[in-house]
């Protein structure tokens, strides 16, 4: 199954992309986790990719789409991928047709997550991560059992460096202007389901399953 989740910082990709991954046996790529494993190693495209990243602002097209082809065509990704972060422009969006069509891979689900801008600052600025196990929490809706440490494999837990409300703003006005004309995009061709993720994860998780139901 090859599935697209898009949705504004904060709207639950990572969570949702979580329990996707338990159901189907395919792997989960975040543009944006790749992009910090490549900061992290110091990389070449690692430090290409850094300043944008610490200003809230997109990394070239470009610098994506090879980064994204080269692991489509890696071995895990034989039953689909469910890609997370990407494309997040109208240029990614018909790059990314083109090679997934090219590469046998065409996109079957693109599942659009809604939330408004208050909910998201409160996800936002409670999000705790775990750097080595990527476990996602939050300090009020999913507190860790011990405060500061991640309940999976002990390390302590870290604010996102872009979690804050100002890079949200930046994160959300090019979301509205450069992400929402690609579900408008995919729209026409039938994958698009929009999901309400403003309620809880078992009421958002039951319309994602709904939604991929029609595809499986
Ligand atoms: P995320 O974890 O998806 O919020 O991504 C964090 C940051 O990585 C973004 O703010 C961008 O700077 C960069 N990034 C992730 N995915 C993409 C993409 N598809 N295109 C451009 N930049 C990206």
């Amino acid at each position: 199954m090859n599935i697209l989740i898009m949705g504004p910082a904060g709207a639950g990709k990572g969570t949702m992309s979580d329990l996707i991954i338990k159901s189907y046996d395919i792997p989960h790529i975040s543009t944006g986790d790749m992009l910090r494993e490549n900061v992290r190693n110091n990389t070449e495209l690692g430090q290409q990719a850094r300043a944008y990243m610490d200003a809230g602002k997109l990394v070239p097209d470009e610098l994506i789409n090879a980064m994204v082809e080269k692991r489509l065509l890696e071995q895990d990704c034989q039953k689909g991928y469910l890609l997370d972060g990407f494309p997040r422009t109208l240029v990614q969006a018909k790059a990314f047709e083109e090679m997934a069509e090219r590469i046998g891979k065409p996109v079957e689900s693109v599942l659009a997550l809604e939330v408004g801008f208050e909910t998201l600052k409160d996800r936002i600025t409670g999000r705790r991560v775990c750097p080595k196990c990527g476990a996602i929490y939050h300090v009020v809706n999913h507190p860790s059992q011990t405060e500061g440490i991640c309940d999976s494999c002990g390390n302590e837990l870290q604010q996102r460096r872009d979690d804050t409300v100002e890079q949200l703003k930046v994160r959300m006005d090019e979301y509205e202007a450069k992400t929402k004309p690609i579900i408008d995009y995919f729209e026409p061709k039938g994958v698009v389901t929009h999901i309400d993720a403003s309620q809880n994860q078992d009421a958002t998780f039951t319309q994602v399953k709904e939604a991929l139901g029609k595809v499986a």
